[in-house]
């Protein structure tokens, strides 16, 4: 993880400067909503399937090892949160570790797919596509180095893609919608034209890579409001873009569960009353909000499910301002 920067140098990186000088005025009318290539406010739920360190508890580390093992609370959310959002009109983008298809059972995923959820690739081991060398590659393969003895560290990365690709087509019957990074970037893939072309060159159109915020938010050191107008200002800089190569990209909103419930420790009320205030700015903007968690932090911190049923309720009952739609039909409209 990158150190956490102070606000300052996070706005002036951020390219939103001019926001902590203006304050709340400036931020009702970023520039970026003039140039929306949305018709209305697009709304995306997206959850990651990985297994999540420290969850369900706090001393829980070796998830980071085995990140595709999903346990059985974490399947029968995700599960759960497809069915919920059918019921409710909305759909749900899912990215899986491609090792979770070694389990026993997978029928909770081709229930998904039936279901008209999304499913994309999330890479097989959760690796780090910037990484160096190759203890930076996956806490697995610095355990067990012998797994990837005599490869690159840049045909690694391309394997763990590729196999998961292979794995859902086998498995599954169908392959991935689309491909995220694990981890955010703070400048998504911009000048890696190698790494945008090795995406495109594996079936892929768009990528969901960027993450463009460092803060540490936490409600124990700084007012709550002023976290949720800073996150409210990061949203003009997580739309999406297309690369030089052609390669489009869909950021993640910040913030997500892990900054939010890890990192954060935040009420989930507090969390509530963020989502609600960000596709509120997304409608506002026809702008795109893209929900960003993981049901094996949720089915600890939102039991109940309340975070999808809000944005299902407020697209609802936006008045055709805003829908509820997949990474690729937003890809399509950027295009
Ligand atoms: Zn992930």
């Amino acid at each position: 993880m990158m150190p956490p920067l102070s606000r300052r140098a996070f706005l002036e990186q951020s390219g939103l400067a001019m926001f902590a000088a203006g304050g709340l005025a400036t931020l009702a009318r970023p520039t970026q909503a003039a140039e929306s290539p949305f018709k209305k406010a697009q709304i995306a739920i997206t959850f990651d399937l990985e297994m999540s360190r420290m969850y369900p508890t706090r001393e829980q580390m070796e998830w980071d090892y085995q990140k595709g093992n999903l346990n059985e609370a974490t399947k029968a959310y995700s599960l759960k949160t497809a069915q919920i959002a059918s019921e409710m009109g909305g759909q749900v983008h899912y990215f899986l570790v491609g090792q979770v298809l070694e389990q026993e059972n997978v029928d909770w995923l081709k229930e998904i797919h039936t279901l008209g959820h999304s499913i994309g690739n999330h890479t097989y081991d959760h690796v780090y596509l910037l990484a160096k060398n190759r203890d930076d590659i996956q806490f697995r393969f610095k355990r067990a180095p012998w797994l990837i003895e005599g490869m690159e560290v840049d045909e690694v990365i391309r394997k763990n893609i590729h196999q998961t690709t292979v794995a859902m087509k086998e498995r599954l019957g169908f392959g991935p919608d689309g491909f995220r990074t694990p981890g955010g970037f703070y400048t998504g893939l911009d000048g890696r034209e190698d790494i945008q072309q090795m995406l495109l060159d594996e079936g892929f159109t768009w990528v969901s890579s960027k993450y463009p915020a460092r803060g540490v938010y936490k409600p124990a050191e700084t007012p709550i409001k002023d976290i949720f107008d800073e996150l409210i200002a990061t949203q003009a800089a997580a739309q999406p873009y297309v690369y030089p190569t052609g390669l489009i990209e869909i950021p993640m909103s910040p913030t997500g569960d892990v900054g939010a419930f890890r990192s954060g420790y935040w009420k989930l009320d507090s969390f509530l009353e963020y989502v609600e205030l960000a596709v509120k700015w997304a409608i506002e903007n026809k702008a795109m909000f893209d929900f960003l968690a993981h049901p094996s932090i949720m089915y600890v911190e939102d039991p109940e499910f309340q975070a999808v049923k809000l944005i299902c309720d407020l697209v609802n009952k936006s008045n055709g301002q805003a829908e509820i739609v997949s990474l690729s039909k937003i890809a399509e409209q950027v295009k």
